[in-house]
């Protein structure tokens, strides 16, 4: 579905990605894991198209799609849930949500998303009318997670959502982003929290300082010792 090839990035003089390359099959949950700093979120604006890669492809169902405004890559079906969520905090939990949905023109299909997104969260229905940055911690990633599901992504990219949550929400979250993903997303996960991350995914990348060095099923890489030793505090 997602196939990066050899994705180059730099802020200036700074190197942030040297080569990446990794593909996201359809249907599943690809991690991206790795520690501060390893590149994580510059991958992820680059395939939203936040980001212009220096050179390299990000082929979307078999279209380089690496060239595309933001607006080309929501309408072609892939949608961004931002690192530390970035809500609209002096919008309503439907504002946000409505934003979320901009590019949609029809009134019906708008009052659809929304109704798809409350009957997941509950606690956004009963929240309807309350500003954004009122929000807890979590129920703002929730509201994150529900705007970019306005959309109707065919592929989610998840940047971090476990960030700054009480461990139970944590476990929440996660197990969202799998109810998400078995209802027929992708998902592309990035993440540091390494455990809780391979414990959803099928295959798994990681990432050090703009390179992949490590690639397999979730499975492989939670039982490999460098990663055990690195990431999941063994
Ligand atoms: P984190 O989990 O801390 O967000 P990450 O793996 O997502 O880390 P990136 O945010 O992609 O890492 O950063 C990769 C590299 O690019 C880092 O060295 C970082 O300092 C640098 N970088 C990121 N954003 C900018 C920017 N706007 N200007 C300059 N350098 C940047």
């Amino acid at each position: 579905m997602l196939c990066v090839e050899n994705l180059h990035y730099s802020y200036g003089t700074i190197n942030a990605l040297s080569g990446i390359s990794f593909q996201v099959n359809e249907g599943e949950i690809v991690a991206l894991i790795g520690a501060n700093g390893a590149g994580k979120s510059t991958t992820l604006l680059n395939i939203s198209g936040l980001l212009h890669p220096q050179s390299g492809l990000i082929k979307y169902q078999g279209v380089d799609i690496s060239k595309l405004p933001p607006h080309k890559v929501v309408e072609a079906g892939i949608s961004l849930v931002p690192e530390g969520r970035r809500v609209f905090s002096r919008m309503t939990v439907l504002e946000n949500l409505v934003m979320g949905a901009y590019l949609k023109k029809s009134r019906v299909e708008i009052k659809e998303s929304i109704e798809r997104v409350f009957d997941r969260f509950t606690r956004l229905k009963e929240r309807r009318n309350q500003l954004a940055g009122t929000l807890s911690g979590g129920e703002q990633q929730m509201l994150a997670i529900g705007r970019a599901l306005m959309s109707k992504p065919k592929l989610l990219l998840m940047d971090e959502p476990s960030m700054g949550l009480a461990p139970m929400l944590v476990q929440e979250i996660f197990s969202i982003a799998k109810e998400i993903n078995q209802s027929g997303t992708t998902i592309l996960l990035v993440e540091q929290n390494a455990y809780m991350a391979l414990s959803i995914a099928q295959h798994a990348y990681v990432l050090e300082t703009g390179a992949i060095v490590l690639q397999g099923t979730a499975e492989e890489i939670a039982n490999n010792p460098e990663v055990k030793k690195a990431y999941l505090g063994e």
